[in-house]
């Protein structure tokens, strides 16, 4: 599936906020948003007011920058939100979360998602002793997911642990940070994710 290979700080500049899209950069005083808080391009420092349609396009950027997905993904994971019972903008920010890059990042094995993504894709990850290159698969609560054995991955993921220690994994995930073997609980909950974007937005944009 394609991806965005552009530059990410754009995407938040854009977006005027941190999107957290390159692991341990965005801690550091490094971050395009500390230096140039304002929307690229030569126009970039003239905010027009946003129509109702703008605000609500702008809200459904963010969320599929977050989660590095580009339009008919994430208009499928939409669909599929609303096929299930429940909330759809709260179904659809689950549908995100239990995505395998996602839980990957999560569990702090990678520092972001894109190399997350890359990780996964790689054939480094396995889920229920099968190896899974699907960055886009859906875990399940009971799921054990596991690395492969390989010293230079086993390797890399204790340093990112380390480096990460101060974040925490969230309750629905559990880690065992000895074997690097993890188990989802259960499914993440909408503050649990804690996404800086209105979801419910996202739903009246593709309602229309
Ligand atoms: Fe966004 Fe991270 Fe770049 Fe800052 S460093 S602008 S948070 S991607």
């Amino acid at each position: 599936m394609a991806r965005y290979v552009g530059p990410s700080c754009k995407l938040c500049r854009r977006e005027g906020i941190k999107l957290f899209l390159k692991g341990n950069r965005c801690a550091t005083a490094k971050c395009a948003i500390e230096r140039r808080n304002f929307a690229p391009g030569q126009h970039g420092k003239n905010k027009a007011k946003l129509s109702d349609y703008g605000l609500q396009l702008r809200e459904k950027q963010k969320m599929k920058k977050i989660y590095g997905v580009l339009e008919r993904q994430f208009r499928t994971a939409f669909y599929r939100a609303v096929r299930q019972k429940g909330v759809t903008g709260e179904n659809l920010i689950r549908i995100m979360e239990n995505r395998l890059d996602n839980v990957i990042y999560r569990l702090l094995f990678i520092p972001s998602r894109d190399e997350a993504r890359q990780f996964v894709r790689h054939g480094h990850v396995y889920v229920n002793n099968r190896r899974v290159n699907i960055p886009s698969f859906q875990v399940k609560p009971g799921d054990v997911i596991e690395l492969k054995k390989k010293e230079s991955v086993e390797q890399r993921v204790k340093e990112n642990l380390e480096l990460l220690k101060d974040r925490p994994v969230p309750e629905w995930l559990s880690l065992d940070k000895g074997s690097l073997k993890a188990t989802v609980v259960r499914h993440p909950t909408k503050q649990e994710a804690g996404l800086p974007v209105e979801e419910s937005m996202i739903v009246e944009l593709y309602s229309k």
